[in-house]
């Protein structure tokens, strides 16, 4: 069973690690974007971990509910309602319990996907952070690790794919050949994932 502190660490842990690739992730975005997706994770992520240092909640839901809406209140780009509503609609899956089981992740991870799609209109091939995000949840019923690999490799396999979404999509044919930001921080968040669950 999973417990509040678990998504604590998780959601500590990715913050370190959105720090350690933040320029790395803003040199992807350079070449199809507008080069900010290191600056606009760093400082949601900044702001996830502040508030959940200064008053971490009791239950996974409300953990991630906090974050999701400190990305969605101090990210500027696409990526922060994105990924704000991943965490929102993922801790609302949760519910009020102390403690879930890995299934229970599985399904609100899933449920957190479902509400990315939803809201920017986006399906796996489109060359976005759903390309990593979508196999990863479907790998999770293999474990955590399974998980990582199927984000990396989803992260890794948007180089050869046209953008339809998001500002690499107004680039066209020019966006091919480049690996897609938002995906490469969506394989972090989810290695960082795979890391705490041990
Ligand atoms: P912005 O594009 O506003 O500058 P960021 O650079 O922080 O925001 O984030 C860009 C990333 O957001 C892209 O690499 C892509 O993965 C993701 N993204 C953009 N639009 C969408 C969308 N409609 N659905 C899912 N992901 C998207
Ligand atoms: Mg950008
Ligand atoms: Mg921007």
């Amino acid at each position: 069973m999973r417990d509040a502190d678990f998504f604590c660490r998780w959601l500590l842990a990715a913050a370190a690690s959105i720090e350690r690739e933040a320029d790395r992730l803003t040199e992807l975005d350079s070449a199809i974007g507008d080069a900010d997706h290191g600056v606009n994770m760093r400082r949601g992520f900044a702001a996830v971990a502040e508030a959940l240092r200064s008053g971490p909640p009791d239950t996974p839901g409300a953990v991630l509910v906090l974050a999701g809406r400190q990305l969605i209140s101090r990210v500027g780009g696409a990526s922060g309602p994105l990924y704000g509503t991943l965490l929102r609609a993922a801790g609302k899956a949760l519910g009020e319990a102390a403690e879930v089981s890995d299934e229970a992740v599985r399904e609100a991870l899933a449920a957190g996907v479902a509400a990315v799609g939803r809201l920017g209109g986006a399906v796996p091939g489109d060359k976005t952070m759903l390309d990593a995000l979508t196999p990863a949840v479907a790998a999770l019923g293999e474990g955590y690790g399974a998980a990582r690999a199927a984000a990396q490799e989803g992260a890794l396999a948007t180089v050869p794919l046209r953008a339809r979404k998001g500002r690499a999509s107004y680039l066209g044919a020019r966006s091919v050949g480049h690996r897609d930001p938002g995906a490469t921080s969506s394989a972090l968040l989810v290695a960082a994932l795979a890391e705490v669950a041990g």
